[in-house]
């Protein structure tokens, strides 16, 4: 009876990639094969249920007048689940991890529903339809629509972790109801569906044993207790790449039904090459620079034409290595082809320097644009690189987005460049802060620029504005250093303020 169904869900095997990994049957709710206690009519017109990991039990009330048990079947798999998600990913009952454990509960106990399948309780994708809670025949939640119930959220949005759990859950139940059936008018066991995608993205949905797979493995083995609903992205597309391989169907549909609740963009099968930044180079020494092709359109074969002499690129790895021959200054452009035949390029200046000539005029840092989709070459807490139009970007569709949350959290951004010896140097770049305090006095939330750990910059929910400004903060005195740029964004535990940075490059000149 405590078995989950999808701790057996076998999946349909493999759509393109390597062979799938079978998942393990569970023994048990704590995999330790020892079976769980239920307490039924429990006090008196109480109406709920509840797991209590103390005495690995659950308890079942009787609902409103003692006539509505709250002991279907649903309801018995979401308990039971909460035991799973204790004894796996133990996710921290608040917040955004409150949201998936809660949500766990209810997409587990959907699929033991549908694993059940019983004349007397039909499956489908409701919660709690059988209680009639509210005395109307209207069930506790729905998955495919979460706002159904006038509470719940259909996306993702910053602050989501404010909400109560049962009502933040709602996007990941979308999720889910989305990567196992799909967008689009469907009737399943006589309930009709029509579930909403943000933007009217199409999901074409993988069905029930390998969506319930998928979020089987994210939560055993990729989530931990602080996972958030971006980490919940990053989990389930790394158990489709395992379970059903990297590139595949599983795959893709993961990060469509992700987009269509509002976490993360479609996966990018559109090729994209990294601006990697101007390079500046010593002539005689050797340099080595990697390109990268971040994409779900396959590993690309790559070209380099005007690389300066004594440098050439990998056509495997997109590594350009060697050492410079002379001095000068060219203008490179990498060029990726994929399998398909798509190509897309990037291009950017190539100083060789002899301490001779005046500094070359060049613009360092990568991916400054943020134009990848990706953060590569900066380093970035999860959710920071974003195309959501929530906030627009300065240029392109992707941005730096810092906060914006309205509880307490630190983002941060950052990347290391060498600034050449003998350059005057600028680290520009355009800032919008949005906030909702609403204070033109008292700093709450900050960003601050720091450069090898001292604070050059810094700005706080006192500069809100509409648009974008151009900043810039002197790096001169680094010449010659190599150095780390970090941007810290921290937000008290109250309304939000947003730091979003776009176009960024430490600017060179004489
Ligand atoms: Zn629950």
């Amino acid at each position: 009876m405590f078995a989950v169904s999808a701790a057996t869900a076998g999946g349909a095997g493999p759509t393109r990639g390597p062979a799938p990994l079978r998942p393990s049957p569970r023994a048990g709710i704590r995999g330790d094969g020892v079976g769980a206690l239920s307490r039924v009519h429990y006090g008196r017109g109480y109406v709920n249920a509840f797991w209590d990991d103390g005495c690995f039990c659950m308890t079942f009330g009787d609902g409103e007048g003692d006539t509505h048990p709250l002991t279907s079947i649903d309801v018995a798999g979401h308990e039971m689940t909460h035991g799973v998600t204790a004894a796996t990913a133990d996710l921290v009952y608040s917040g955004e991890s409150g949201a998936l454990n809660e949500a766990t509960s209810d997409i587990l106990g959907s699929m033991v529903e549908f694993h059940a399948d019983l004349p007397a309780d039909t499956p489908d994708y409701l919660i709690g339809e059988k209680l009639d809670l509210f005395g109307d025949g209207r069930p506790l939640r729905r998955m495919d629509r979460p706002s159904a119930d006038g509470e719940s959220p259909d996306s993702w949005y910053r602050g989501i972790g404010r909400l109560d759990v049962h009502n933040s859950s709602g996007v990941a139940n979308h999720f889910f109801y989305l990567l196992a059936e799909g967008s689009g008018p469907k009737d399943i066991n006589g309930v009709p569906y029509d579930s909403p995608t943000r933007g009217g993205i199409t999901v074409t949905g993988i069905g029930r044993e390998q969506a319930a797979a998928v979020w089987y493995r994210a939560l055993t083995v990729h989530m931990t207790s602080t996972t958030d609903y971006a980490g919940a992205r990053t989990a389930t597309l790394r158990a489709a790449a395992e379970l059903y391989g990297a590139n595949g169907e599983a795959y893709d549909a993961v990060g469509a039904a992700w987009a269509a609740v509002n976490v993360g963009a479609v996966l990018p099968t559109m090729p994209v090459v990294t601006h990697p930044g101007d390079q500046v180079t010593p002539v005689g020494t050797p340099a080595e620079l990697l390109i990268a092709a971040p994409t779900a359109a396959g590993a690309p074969t790559f070209s380099a034409e005007g690389l300066p002499a004594g440098l050439a690129i990998d056509a495997g790895t997109g590594r350009i290595a060697g050492t410079p021959t002379g001095a000068g200054s060219t203008t490179v452009t990498v060029t990726a082809t994929f399998a398909s035949g798509a190509t897309a390029d990037t291009r950017f200046t190539w100083a060789v320097t002899d301490g001779t000539g005046p500094c070359p005029s060049a613009r360092l840092l990568g991916n400054g644009d943020f134009e990848s989709g990706t953060a590569a070459p900066w380093t970035a807490t999860s959710g920071v690189v974003d195309a959501d139009p929530g906030q627009s970007a300065h240029g392109g569709a992707w941005k730096a987005w810092l906060n914006g949350y309205g509880s307490s959290r630190t983002d941060t951004l950052t990347q290391t460049v060498t600034v050449p010896a003998g350059c005057r140097a600028t680290l520009a770049y355009w800032l919008h802060v949005d906030s909702a305090e609403d204070t033109d006095k008292v700093i709450f939330d900050r960003l601050t620029v720091t450069v090898n750990g001292t604070q050059l910059a810094a700005h706080s929910n006192l500069d809100r504005a509409d648009g974008y400004t151009r900043r810039t903060v002197d790096l001169s005195a680094y010449a010659g250093q190599t150095v780390t740029l970090t941007f810290k964004g921290t937000e008290d535990f109250s309304l939000r303020t947003s730091f979003v940075l776009d176009d960024l490059a430490v600017e060179i000149g004489d």
